[in-house]
């Protein structure tokens, strides 16, 4: 997936504002936050979205999840709390095809909507 901007973000082709990394995640700051703290989270692995169920099979989830929350703790909204989210699709607004979860937090968010 030469042309998917978020892949040449993961191996480092494109400078990004990494906030963590391991062999199969990386997170790193939306270049246009809708929070205080606007973080992306997504695979190494090239998947479209959670919909993208045969990728699953190289993405482990609960391993996911957990960096996420890993994630949370390293900008420091671990206390405070937060919001995740993943858009999915036409109609769930999805911008870039590479499963990306958004983590929101920093400031008050109020109800989704
Ligand atoms: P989506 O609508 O697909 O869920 O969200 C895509 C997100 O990726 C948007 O919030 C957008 O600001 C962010 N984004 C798009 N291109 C880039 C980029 O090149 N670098 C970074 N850091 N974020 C990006
Ligand atoms: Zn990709």
């Amino acid at each position: 997936m030469d042309e998917c901007i978020f892949c040449r973000i993961a191996d480092g082709r494109i400078p990004a504002g990494k906030v963590l990394e391991n062999d199969q995640f990386v997170a790193f700051r939306d270049v246009n936050p809708k929070a205080p703290q606007h973080i992306l989270v997504i695979p190494r692995e090239h998947l479209v979205s959670i919909d993208d169920l045969s990728a699953w099979q190289h993405c482990e989830g609960h391993a996911f999840l957990q960096f996420i929350a890993e994630v949370a703790r390293e900008v420091g909204v671990a206390e405070t709390g937060y919001r995740v989210i993943t858009n999915i699709g036409h109609d769930g607004a999805q911008e870039v095809q590479h499963m990306h979860f958004h983590l929101l937090g920093g400031e008050y968010l109020g109800d989704l909507r």
